[in-house]
C-alpha cells in the first residue's frame, strides 16, 4: 500500500514521520566518517550539514547514529514525492532488472519516449512540443542555449542578476554569484549579457517598469536582433527566491516574441509541483518557448529535459543532441513513478497547503524578532530574508546561526541567497502536516534564541 497521507503521521517505508535526535548532530559515526572523508573526497565539494544518511522517506531523514531528522530541503528541490517514494521504487526495480542501459542515440527504448509525452502533456501551452532528455539541470541548460542558437542563428543570451544556471563552463558565466561558484574557475563563455532582475521587496518596482528598464537595456545595449535567448528563472532559487513583480515575465515574454528571440524559462528547482502548479510559468500565465526540468523531475534519480516549441526543437539537426547517458532508462522509470505520483497525490494541493502553513508562522517570527525583512516564495518554494534588525543590510551570519541551531534541532534547512543571508524550505511535498508543524516550531525556537 501507498503510505503519503499528508494528515497522518503513520510511518513510511517503515520509517516513523518524527523527529527524533538519539545522539548529537552529527553524531559519533558520523563524525568518525567525517574524518576519512576529508581524505578521500575532494575539499572542493561542500556540504550542508556533515550527517552520513542511511534511510530516508516521507519527510525524515535518518542517520548512521539512529538521528531522524525533518527533511526541509528534498535534496534541494529533488524528492518532492518524497525519499525512496514507492512507487519510484518499484519502476525502478523493474526497469534495472531488465536492462540498465543502451543508449538513447544507439537504441531506443519506450521509457524515453514516454518521458517526452508527459513533458509535453504537462508543461505550459498547447502548441506542438519536443523534448529532449539529459542528465542534469546545467547540462539541460547548455542544450536549450545550443537549441536556441541553432535555431536563430543568433549568438547573445541573455540572464539576470542574482540567477543561477549550474556550474558547467557556459552555466557558471550564466550565473551571478562569483563565490563559491565561479571564484578562480574562469575564462568563462562570451556572449552572455545580464540585465536587472525584478526584484519587488528591494525595488519596489512594478512588474511593468522593472521589465521597460531591463527592456531598454536589451535594446540599447545588445540589440534585440542579436538576442538568441533569454534565459530566467521563473522564482529564483540559489538567488534567494526572489519572486519577480506580477507582469515583469509576461512582458518579457512579449518583448521575446516581438523580436524573435527564443523565451526559455530554467524552471529547474521551480518545476513539478514545486510552486503549487506543475511549473512556476504557470502563475504569471506566461508560456515559455523552451522549458528546463531536472531536480524535481525523478524522485532522487539524475535526469533533465529540454522541452519546446516543434519548430525549435526540430531545427537542430539529427545527431546534434544526446550524450552517452542522457535519458538513462532506469532514470526515465523513475520520473514516469514520480509524475504518477504527483497526479495521483495531486502535489499541486499538497504545495499550496504547505504555503498556507508555512506563511503565516513565518510572518509571526518576523513580526517576533525584527530580522526578517521578507517571508516569500510560492508552494513548497517558501524563504525569509534575514537583515540586521531595523535595517536592510544582509545578515549571513544570523542566517548561519539559525541554520546551524536547526540543524543540531533535528530539523534540515538550507540557506541561499547572493548575500547568503536567505533561509529557503523545500520540504517533499508528502510531508505530514504535524511534521512541518513541528519544524516550523523548531525554526521558530532557533529564531528567538539566536535574537534573544
Ligand atoms: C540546480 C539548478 C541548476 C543546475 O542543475 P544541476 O542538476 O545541479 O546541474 C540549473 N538551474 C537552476 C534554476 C537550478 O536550481
Amino acid at each position: 500500500m501507498f503510505m503519503t497521507a499528508s494528515n497522518s503521521s503513520a510511518p513510511v517505508n517503515g520509517i516513523a514521520q518524527e523527529r527524533n535526535l538519539v545522539t548529537a548532530v552529527p553524531g559519533p559515526k558520523s563524525l568518525a566518517l567525517q574524518a576519512r572523508r576529508t581524505s578521500a573526497v575532494s575539499g572542493g565539494v561542500g556540504v550542508a550539514l556533515p550527517i552520513y544518511v542511511e534511510r530516508a522517506a516521507g519527510g525524515i531523514v535518518v542517520d548512521i547514529d539512529g538521528n531522524s531528522l525533518i527533511d526541509m530541503g528534498s535534496g534541494i528541490a529533488v524528492t518532492g514525492v518524497g525519499n525512496a517514494a514507492e512507487e519510484v521504487v518499484t519502476r525502478v526495480q523493474e526497469q534495472v532488472a531488465k536492462f540498465t542501459h543502451t543508449c538513447f542515440t544507439v537504441t531506443h527504448y519506450e521509457g524515453y519516449v514516454e518521458v517526452c509525452e508527459a513533458l509535453n502533456r504537462l508543461t505550459p501551452g498547447d502548441h506542438e512540443k519536443r523534448s529532449a532528455l539529459f542528465n542534469s539541470g546545467a547540462e539541460a541548460v547548455e542544450n536549450a542555449v545550443k537549441i536556441a542558437r541553432s535555431h536563430t542563428k543568433r549568438q547573445m543570451v541573455v540572464v539576470f542578476e542574482h540567477g543561477y544556471h549550474g556550474r558547467t563552463n557556459l552555466t557558471m558565466g550564466m550565473t551571478a554569484k562569483n563565490i563559491p561558484y565561479k571564484e578562480g574557475f574562469g575564462p568563462f563563455a562570451p556572449e552572455i549579457y545580464r540585465m536587472p532582475m525584478s526584484n519587488p521587496s528591494h525595488d519596489g518596482l512594478a512588474g511593468a517598469e522593472a521589465a521597460a528598464h531591463a527592456i531598454s537595456k536589451m535594446n540599447k545595449e545588445l540589440g534585440a536582433g542579436n538576442i538568441a535567448a533569454i534565459v530566467i528563472e521563473p522564482i529564483q532559487g540559489e538567488g534567494g527566491f526572489v519572486v519577480p513583480a506580477t507582469g515583469f515575465l509576461p512582458e518579457l515574454v512579449k518583448f521575446a516574441k516581438e523580436n524573435g528571440i527564443v523565451f526559455v524559462a530554467d524552471e529547474v528547482q521551480t518545476g513539478f509541483c514545486r510552486t503549487g502548479q506543475w511549473f512556476a510559468s504557470e502563475h504569471e500565465g506566461i508560456v515559455p518557448d523552451m522549458i528546463i526540468t531536472a531536480k524535481g523531475i525523478a524522485g532522487g534519480l539524475p535526469l533533465a529535459a529540454v522541452t519546446g516549441r516543434a519548430e525549435i526543437m526540430d531545427s537542430v539537426a539529427a545527431g546534434g543532441l544526446g550524450g552517452t547517458y542522457a535519458g538513462n532508462p532506469i532514470a526515465c522509470a523513475a520520473a514516469l513513478g514520480s509524475i504518477a505520483v504527483m497526479e495521483r497525490e495531486d502535489l499541486n494541493a499538497k504545495a499550496r497547503r504547505i504555503e498556507e502553513i508555512m506563511k503565516p508562522r513565518l510572518q509571526k517570527i518576523a513580526d517576533d524578532t525584527g530580522v526578517i525583512c521578507d517571508v516569500r516564495g510560492r508552494g513548497a518554494m517558501i524563504a525569509v530574508e534575514i537583515v540586521k534588525k531595523g535595517s536592510m543590510e544582509p545578515d549571513a551570519e544570523m542566517t548561519n546561526k539559525v541554520a546551524k541551531a536547526c540543524h543540531a534541532n533535528g530539523v534540515l534547512v538550507l540557506t541561499a541567497g547572493t548575500y547568503g543571508n536567505v533561509l529557503r524550505f523545500l520540504p517533499p511535498m508528502v510531508m505530514s502536516e504535524q511534521l512541518l508543524e513541528d519544524a516550523l516550531t523548531i525554526i521558530e525556537q532557533q529564531f528567538k534564541e539566536a535574537t534573544a
